[in-house]
């Protein structure tokens, strides 16, 4: 592979889904892009899995629809539990806007690698073990410096393996995408304030092989302080996304840096695991026959105060957090990449206006100000049962989608999008 460009249009740090997808986007533009990645190798975890009905058609833009839809599960239903009880459900078939009215399961490592693939079609291949170091910007570009990352063998006499930095390259770009995750780099760099709305969450996490089929539907647990959710994978493998209590979640220490998101190595017990699912729904009996892969995961409700400056802009995770349960944060992330990536084009290629950016971070608050329960919410109509017009709040972070297919989805609850 040839070496990393001293001098290219975009630079994208961050090569987790929404990295990958602006790089697309930008290539499939004609524009000359650059991804860099401090890890070896995108996630060999499943992490996120569900893929909003307006994400596939967004990938059907990128022409990836098909490839998803063969590797993924499709889900059509959506069950609302209060404990035993089942309080509602949501027909994905009544998303009507797009071509694509259900949910998919694609691990989130299998959508990377797709992303991955058809980046290399187009010749651009991902600095893995590259490194975001500093950035620097004016009226004309910005510059970075990479540090090239690679494996020593240290210490005497029992020697061991560390990181160390190999090379650095100056690197000068047009417009940097910080798509650098929860923790992001960039944000610090641009000394972005990040505000937390809310108190941060843990969720232990299982994949499971289940004794008999979970079936083909996403069910949500409501209980008193945690949420909880079933997400099958395929006809075989099954997944539980177990919410701590407040208190456990007050002594979660994760590896994400000032916000939760991050796993820890603290691998979750069987037994406890079986026991907490069978107190919170004791509908569940399809049992389990295998624990494939089991975490815990710290989670915020966090936003950006802002998104940018000059001719960076953060995208995904970077720019903000929310509860794992309605698979917002990485879908909305999604739209976003794509949308910056447009901007950017249109700025490169069009000599927009640098309003358009202004108007990005405009359009980024506003979304995540109403997805966070910040601004507006779900309404109460003559239809809203009781039970939903208690949820209102926590529904409006666990519905699988954004935008005007959340407001679908909430009117078969009797609920308004305000
Ligand atoms: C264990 C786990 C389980 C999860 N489960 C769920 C779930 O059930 N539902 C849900 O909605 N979400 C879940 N998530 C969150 C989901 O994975 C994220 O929303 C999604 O990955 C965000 O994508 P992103 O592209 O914005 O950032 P990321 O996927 O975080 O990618 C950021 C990338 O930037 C790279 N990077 C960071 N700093 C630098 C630097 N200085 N230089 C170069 N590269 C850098 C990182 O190596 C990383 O590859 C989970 C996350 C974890 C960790």
């Amino acid at each position: 592979m040839s070496a990393l460009s001293n001098k290219v249009d975009v630079l994208v740090i961050g090569a987790g889904p929404c990295g990958l997808l602006s790089a697309l986007a930008l290539a499939r533009g004609g524009i000359e892009v650059e991804i860099v990645d401090r890890a070896r190798r995108s996630s060999a975890q499943s992490y996120a899995c569900g893929i909003h009905s307006a994400t596939l058609e967004l990938l059907g833009t990128l022409g990836l629809a098909q490839q998803a839809l063969e590797s993924g599960f499709r889900v059509d239903t959506v069950g609302l539990y209060e404990g035993a009880e089942r309080r509602g459900e949501l027909l994905m078939s009544e998303l009507k806007s797009g071509g694509f009215p259900f949910l998919l399961v694609l691990p989130q490592d299998r959508l990377e690698e797709l992303l991955e693939q058809e980046l290399r079609q187009r010749g651009v291949r991902v600095r893995w073990g590259h490194r975001l170091d500093t950035l620097h910007q004016d009226e004309n570009g910005v510059s970075a410096t990479v540090e090239t990352l690679a494996m020593t063998s240290v210490g005497y006499p029992y020697a061991r393996s560390e990181e160390a930095v190999e090379k650095e390259t100056e690197v000068h770009a047009r417009y940097v995408i910080g798509a650098d995750g929860a923790a992001s780099h960039v944000r610090q760099i641009l000394n972005l304030p990040c505000e937390r709305h809310g108190e941060p969450t843990a969720f232990e996490v299982v994949e499971f092989e289940p004794v008999s089929d979970v079936g083909r539907e996403v069910r949500i647990v409501f209980g008193p302080g945690t949420q909880d959710a079933l997400w099958p994978q395929s006809s075989s493998i099954a997944r539980w996304s177990l919410q701590r209590t407040e208190a456990e979640a007050a002594t979660f220490q994760s590896d994400g840096g000032d916000f939760a998101l991050g796993s820890t190595t603290e691998t979750p017990d069987k037994e406890a695991i079986v026991a907490r699912i069978l107190e919170r729904a004791p509908w569940f009996k399809a049992g389990i026959k295998e624990v494939d892969w089991a975490t815990v995961v710290g989670f915020d409700s966090m936003m950006a105060r802002n998104f940018g400056v000059g001719r960076v802009w953060l995208t995904g995770d970077a720019g903000h957090q929310t509860s794992p349960i309605g698979m917002q944060s990485m879908n909305v992330g999604l739209r976003e990449a794509a949308d910056l990536a447009g901007r950017i084009q249109r700025a490169l290629r069009q000599g927009a206006a640098p309003e358009i950016f202004a108007e990005y971070e405009r359009q980024r608050r506003e979304e995540w100000s109403l997805l966070l329960g910040l601004k507006g919410g779900l309404s109460k109509t003559p239809k809203t049962t009781p039970w939903a017009n208690s949820q209102r709040r926590r529904l409006l972070g666990s519905l699988p989608a954004s935008g005007a297919d959340l407001a679908t989805l909430a009117r078969q609850l009797g609920l308004e999008l305000a």
